[in-house]
Order: C-alpha cells, then structure tokens, then sequence
C-alpha cells in the first residue's frame, strides 16, 4: 500500500471483515507500505547470504545527509543546513524513484543539481566505508535482485484476501520501483492498481455530492457536524475526512472534531475506540511528555528563555515539588528577571526558597545535580551521548514511573527506539559535544511521526488524498478549491526540471497533476458508497472559486447547516430565549498601571470587547512558529540599532556632513556593536548563521534610513526610546516613545519605528487608527513640551525607508503638505483618547468593532460576533490596514 499509515488500515479492515464473516483474523498481517516492504525484501536477501551490501540505518544515513548539507550551507552561506538536508535527500529519492541517473544530474550546470550531485557523492562514499547502501541507492540495485520465495509470499499475503470492502491498491508507481518489482519478477495487480497508468480502476460507485463552505473553518466545523450526523445514524460506520490543510492546522481539525464528536457522546464506539484519529500523527518531540524531556535536557546544558523554564515548571514535578511551589520558583525567577535561564541561576533560585520548602527545594536540588554529573563534558561518541541522556532523565525522574495509559506506554518506547537508532548511528557523526548531540536528537525526533496504534475509530482524518486502500461508508473531501485541486505543479529545484519531465514525475507538470487529480477522485469514488466534495468560498479576503473538476457534479444547498451553532440552537428552540446584554466587565483598579503603553487604547479604540479579552483576560494566541528571525526580534533589534545611530549622529547637520560610504561605515559599526551582545548568547550554528543575515539586513535598512533622511528639513534628535507617563485618571499609561525630532523652529515631530511595510492609516476617522502616536502627542502636551507639530511612522526595511506622515507644517518632508486642521485635529483625538482610557478602567466590554477591525482578530469564537449578527460587509470595505505602494510621505 502507499503508506505505512493506510496498511494500518488495512490490518484493520481486513480483520474486521474477517470477523463479520466469522472467520478469524490475522494478529500480525504483513501489509506494509511499498518502501518498507522492498526494505524488509532487501533485508531478508541480505541475510540469507545475497551479495548486495545491507541498507544504510535510516538515522544513520539522515545524519550523514545532515553532514553533507552543513558542509554546502557552509560553502553557499545558506542559514538552514537542516532543511536543507530534507530537501537533498527527499531530491535523491526522487531521483532514484524516477529512475534519473546521477550522471545526468551531475551533468547540469545549475547550482542546485551540482548540490544534489556533491551531496549524494558524499552519502554514497560514507555509507560505502561503512559496508552499507544508502536508501536512494536501494532502486538502483534492481537489477542484481533475483525472484525469491519471500517475494513470492508478500505478493500472496496482499492478493489473498481482500474481499469487498477490503481492496488493496495505489497510484501509479515511479519508474525505478516499477523496474525493481519487474527484476524481482513481481507484477501482480489484485483489486486495485500496481504497476501502471493504463491498468483500470475499480469501478467508480459513488455519484458525489458537491458542497460549498463559507471558509475554512466554517468546512471543518460543517465536516465535524456532517460525521457526527452521521454516526448517529450508525455508530458502527466507518468514516474518512480528506483535510489537506491537516498538518498547518492541526490543533483546530482536533479541537473542531473532539468538540463535535466527543460532546456529541459519540466517543463510545461498540469495541470502547476512539472516535476519530489523525493518521500519521505528529513527530514525536512535540508529544508533551517528550518535549518536556528535550527541554530538560536542554536546561542541564545551556540558559533556556524564562518562558522555556516557566513551561517546565508547570508541566514537570521536578524533584516531586508541588504545583504551588514550582510556581513560587517560577515568580521568583520572574523577580529576579533572569532570562536566559541556566541551570545554576535556577539552583540559586530554588535554593533561597529553601526555608519555607526545604524538603520539595532539596529533592529538587539534588535531582538537577545528579542529571548534570551524568553529563560529561568532554566529547564523546552519540551512542554514549544518548546513553547520558537516558541517565540524566532517570536522575531527574523524567520518562519515568509505570505509564497511566497505552499512549503513554507506546510513546516511551518509541522514544526509547530513537534513542537506540541515535546510537546505532555513532558512526555517521563521530564524537560531539552533549549540546551537539542534543539537537541531533531533538532534530531525529522533530521527523519522526508517531502515533500511538488506534482500534477501529469511527473517523479517520488524512491530509492524504491518496487512494483510501480500504472501503469506507462514508468519505468526505474538503478544500477542493481551483488552487488546490489538480494540485499545484511541484518542481523539485534540486533534480533539473527537463529530467523531472523525461521520467515521467507526475507532480512536475500540468498534465500530471490532472492525471493524478482524476485518479484520486475516481479512487475516492471507488472506495465508498458516499462521497462528499466540499470547498471554501473564501479564505480571509480572497473569494475562492471551486475545482473545475467538480462541475459535473450535483451541488447541494447548504444554507442551513451554514448557520453558526447558537442561532441553529436559536431556531430549534420552542419559545423565545432570554437576551442577556453583557458589555461591562469589572473596573480596572486604579492603584495598578496597566501593561503594554499606548497598545492598551489601541486594543480598545479597535473593540472594547478586545481590550477586555487581551488586557483583563489574557486572551492570546501564540503567534505560529517560522522560520528564521522572529519579528518582534527584529524590531527590537532595529530600534535599539537606531537609538545609538541617532546618539551618535545627533541630528541632521552630522548626517549631512558625512557621505554615503562614512554613514554606511558608522552604521555597520553599530550595528556589529549590538549584534556583538546577541552573538555571545548562542552558539547553535544555524542561529549564528541567520543572525549574519539579520545582521546584513539590520545594515540596509538603516542605510536606506539615513539615505531617506538626508532630504528632510533640518531637525535634531531630542530623544531616543524615552520613557513618558499619560496620566489619564483613574489610569497612568507608561510610554516608551522611539524618537522625537526638533525641528529649527523648535515644533517637535514624533516618530515611531516600524520593521513592516506601510499600511494606509485611518486618521481622520472617528476612531483614528493606529492611535498610538496620538497617544504619545498626548503624553508630550501633558509635560507642556514644546508643540508636536508632526507625526510619523517610519518603515524601515532594507529596499528603502517609507515615512508615513501627518504634520500641521509644511516641509518636514519634501513632498509633505500641511495638514490644515492640524490643532482642531489633535483636540480632537486628545479627548478621544481621554475617553477611550476612562472606558477601558470602568471595564467597557462592548463587543463593538470599528471597521476592519475583525479582519486580523482571533477573538471570533469568544466574542461571537458572528451569531450576533455583526459580521457586515464593512470588514470587506478597502481603507485602513491595506498596503501602502510607493514612496509614501504623507498619508490621506
Ligand atoms: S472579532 Fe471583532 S468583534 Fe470580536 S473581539 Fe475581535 S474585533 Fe471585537
């Protein structure tokens, strides 16, 4: 079958039509996905004496890719060898799959194929001195395999039995598989498809039923709702959901379908399954349990940030403490402000808790202690590192202990198992540092999906379209939207793209992609009596457009389950429903200065509701995880590069004074004076390396800075990242203004920094938007400073610096114009502002959105503003928060 996650379908169809017939089912069916089988092949010939060479360890033969991409990142300066390594070998199996000759590819100019060539070069010679086979060499040895009785018996097991609903099968297969099954003389096609395009599918049964969605969400939620509906009707019924987005948005498709199944009572399924599973998984470092591990490890070794430790301590009982007192260290840690924090500093902290906690404070101390000495510091070889490893949680209790459940148990071996694989794989890495070998194996288990094994769930979710392999009653297929399904041409940029053609690799082009896309609708069509094609009409402020290849079908109207729940709950109930208006929460009290500035008016001149959300009930969503540079640390690096360009510079007539390459000069040395500090902190390869980039950009766009400068009116800095108060009453704000300007006849001008684009600001609204250099003109006319005659935000990125501006005077910039109701204007927001602060102290939390407002907000489900009714095309409406083209000065 295609993949190790549909043979585990199969074993459990298999057995559960088995069963139904009164037959007895296989314990241990030996269905495996094709690459796990051609490797058990290969293995057995190997053992009963075969010339061919074993196959490399799998972990073995990802560090030695590992290897080989390090060594090109180094020598093309690219930030991220890790994935680069990904992309190698996934291009080398490709290639091999494909039946592409690594001489053809080495043969190409492009710098990506001499990558490819350079990198499988070197895994073919390390694994050669070890007297091993690299994965993606495994097709190429087709020809020597000779046609064994082990073929023989595979073949029989998977043809035997597969009666209706039970049907094996898959795509097409790539050239180089096709020439490895016919040199081992195996061709056979049972009920589904082996070997070739032209072989004919099973015939299609399903007519299918097309449905729209009002987004993504609105699709999941309607998917939840329609397998509830319809195990409801049959709590024995076997249900697939195809969500492409699965592995992006995870954490909604589990929240979105446990809400719906498992409120629903739908949990208990006849044999005590679980109702729905994610095939799969995820990788195993992100399991709680593991990731608690990782992040322990990590502490014995370097600082963590505070928030790491923070987590620590709420999820893991270290030295048996209790809850409350892991959270006392907590704070205390927060006191003292330690951030990065090593494990010295922690010891400290838990130490000076001591006298009210001595017996939790001591177990604690000694545990960490005894981790630690398991934990040598002079390089070692991986396969002792993972040993110390293993010592250091059991020192720390970690991993330990009879497990609560079968998850639990499964979790730990498979933990145990990559272990074991790291320190079979000693020899592709040779000694390292703990540091080193840590992130190898936190890296292993970032790539290593686990899911603990599922008895016969009533819904299983794939991000897969590939074909089902086994009957369903019912399957449903979401996000068939014109950009997505045929799926878009995917070019692998390391396998020269005419190579890709000539072998035929369908997601290469057009015409294969639709070939594929017909193959897995007619397959889905196949392989159920109900099928459901589901699509998105829009995707935050794109209107989307079906998947012409649903055309054909019937489109069903859908209206009424679009309704959001409370007004379907609204409609079913018998009599009217008390209406409760609850827009006042509880006053902020005032012997306290709210945190986060100017934001906290902000937040409330957006939605009051919001504001109480953010502020009061600290409603927040993590932002997801990138790549690369955070940006909230870019900006901060960026202003605090600023701040001492502008202590040195001072002003305009410095500027002027120097030419470009002595103010690109005074700007690298900063900039190497700040990145220094940051350097010092880490000294993870990767994080050096994208630090250099940051570093090369941080010095652009503060040249494009001081180039867009240069043409200002004649000004002098007065004050960098200054601290100011807007005592607002009941409320004090604490302020942090990036810069302010004098101008020569003495008006100020206030600017704030920004590392995005520009967006169009709405400041002649009623509610201004962004409000914050309002606030801080507030803050300045409080002091009785000298009158703010401007105000801009400044865009600093590496292509140019962009002001967007409003001033009451002309020339501040050489095309800004003055603002002709500039005083009337800033009365006018300073009581806009006063408003804003004594509602948010009384604890307005009117659910109340200015416009566009709802555009970027997550508060959605909590406000529920939808089944009030106020979604409204006014968050369609274009103005303010949309990008800003050009060489913006002022803004209208
Ligand atoms: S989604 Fe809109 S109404 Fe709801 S909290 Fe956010 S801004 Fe306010």
């Amino acid at each position: 079958v295609s993949s190790a996650q549909r043979a585990a379908s199969l074993r459990l169809a298999d057995a559960a039509a088995r069963l139904r017939s009164g037959q007895s089912a296989w314990l241990t069916p030996g269905v495996a996905s094709l690459r796990d089988w051609i490797e058990r092949e290969h293995a057995a010939r190997v053992q009963a004496g075969s010339s061919l060479p074993p196959l490399l360890a799998r972990e073995h033969e990802w560090l030695l890719w590992h290897r080989a991409a390090a060594q090109i990142a180094d020598e093309h300066a690219l930030a991220s060898p890790a994935a680069l390594a990904d992309r190698l070998r996934r291009a080398a199996r490709l290639a091999a799959d494909h039946a592409i000759a690594a001489r053809r590819i080495a043969a190409d100019p492009g710098r990506e194929a001499r990558c490819l060539a350079q990198a499988s070069a070197f895994v073919e010679r390390e694994a050669g001195s070890c007297g091993a086979m690299p994965q993606h060499a495994l097709l190429a040895a087709a020809p020597v395999l000779e046609r064994e009785r082990g073929l023989a018996r595979a073949a029989a097991a998977i043809s035997g039995h597969c009666e209706p609903p039970v049907r094996v099968g898959h795509g097409p297969l790539p050239e180089g598989i096709v020439t490895w099954m016919a040199a081992a003389g195996w061709s056979a096609a049972p009920a589904g498809v082996v070997g070739s395009d032209a072989l004919p599918l099973p015939e299609a049964s399903a007519e299918p039923r097309v449905c729209t969605a009002r987004d993504p969400g609105d699709e999941l939620e309607r998917a939840a709702e329609w397998a509830a509906t319809r195990l409801e009707r049959d709590r024995t019924a076997r249900l697939l959901v195809v969500v492409p987005d699965l592995h992006a948005d995870r954490a909604r498709v589990e929240r979105v379908f446990g809400q719906r199944l498992d409120a629903a009572g739908w949990g208990a399924r006849p044999q005590g399954d679980a109702t729905f599973v994610i095939e799969g998984g995820e990788p195993i470092g992100r399991h709680k349990e593991l990731a608690v591990a990782l992040d322990l490890l990590a502490l014995l070794l370097r600082p963590v940030p505070a928030a790491t430790l923070v987590a620590l301590l709420q999820d893991f009982a270290l030295g048996g403490a209790s809850a409350s007192t892991r959270a006392r260290w907590a704070t205390r840690v927060a006191a003292h402000g330690l951030d990065p924090v090593s494990c010295e500093a922690l010891l400290r902290v838990i130490d000076e808790s001591a006298g009210r906690e001595a017996g939790a404070s001591g177990a604690a101390i000694d545990a960490v202690r005894a981790a630690r000495a398991c934990l040598t510091p002079a390089r070692a070889p991986l396969l002792r590192r993972v040993a110390e490893f293993d010592a250091a949680l059991g020192a720390l209790g970690a991993l330990a202990g009879e497990a609560p459940d079968s998850a639990t148990y499964q979790r730990r071996r498979a933990w145990h198992e990559l272990l074991a694989a790291c320190g079979r794989a000693s020899a592709g890495v040779g000694p390292c540092g703990a540091a080193d070998a840590l992130a190898l194996v936190r890296a292993l288990a970032e790539r290593q999906p686990f899911a603990p094994a599922s008895g016969d769930v009533g819904v299983t979710i794939t991000a897969e379209f590939e074909d089902p392999t086994v009957g369903y009653d019912a399957i449903r297929v979401c996000g068939l939207r014109a950009e997505r399904w045929p799926q878009p041409v995917s070019v692998d940029p390391f396998v020269p793209w005419y190579l890709q053609r000539d072998a035929g690799v369908q997601p290469a082009s057009a015409a294969g992609r639709l070939a594929q896309a017909r193959r897995q609708l007619a397959q889905w069509r196949a392989r159920t009596g109900e099928l459901v094609l589901s699509w998105p009409e829009s995707e935050d402020d794109a209107r989307l457009v079906p998947s012409p290849l649903l055309a054909r079908f019937r489109a069903e109207d859908s209206r009424r389950a679009a309704l959001p729940l409370a007004l379907r709950i609204a409609a079913a109930a018998p009599a009217t429903l008390e209406v409760l208006e609850d827009g006042r929460g509880r006053a902020w009290p005032a012997s306290q200065a709210p945190r986060g500035g100017a934001s906290v008016l902000d937040r409330q001149n957006q939605c009051p509701f919001r504001a109480y959300a953010q502020s009061r009930l600290a409603a927040r969503s993590e932002p997801p995880p990138e790549p690369g540079i955070d940006p909230t640390d870019r900006g901060a690096w960026l202003h605090r590069v600023l701040a001492r360009l502008w202590g040195e510079l001072g002003g305009s007539a410095r500027l002027a004074a120097l030419d470009e390459r002595e103010a690109r000069s005074l700007v690298q040395r900063v900039v190497d004076d700040v990145f220094r500090d940051l350097d010092a902190v880490t000294d993870d390869a990767t994080a050096l390396r994208q630090l250099q980039r940051e570093r090369r950009r941080t010095v652009a766009a503060a040249v494009a800075l001081l180039r867009r400068e240069r043409d200002r009116a004649p000004f002098e800095v007065v004050a960098r990242e200054r601290a100011a108060r807007l005592a607002l009453a009941p409320i004090e704000l604490q302020l942090q203004l990036d810069r302010v300007d004098r101008l020569a006849d003495g008006g100020l001008v206030v600017l704030d920094y920004k590392s995005g684009a520009p967006q169009q600001p709405d400041w002649d609204g009623p509610r201004p938007e962004p409000l914050q250099l309002f606030v801080y003109e507030a803050a300045l006319a409080a002091e009785g400073s000298a009158p703010v005659v401007g105000l801009a935000l400044v865009h600093v990125q590496p292509a140019q610096a962009r002001f967007v501006l409003r001033a009451g005077v002309a020339g501040v910039l050489p095309r800004s114009r003055p603002d002709p109701q500039w005083s009337g204007r800033l009365e006018r927001t300073r009581a806009h502002v006063a408003a804003l602060a004594q509602a948010f102290a009384a604890g307005d939390a009117r659910v109340d959105p200015r416009s566009g407002a709802c555009r970027y907000c997550e508060l959605t489900s909590l406000c529920r503003r939808v089944e009030r009714g106020l979604q409204t095309d006014r968050d369609d409406e274009p103005g303010a928060g949309e990008s800003i083209e050009g060489d913006v000065d002022d803004a209208r």
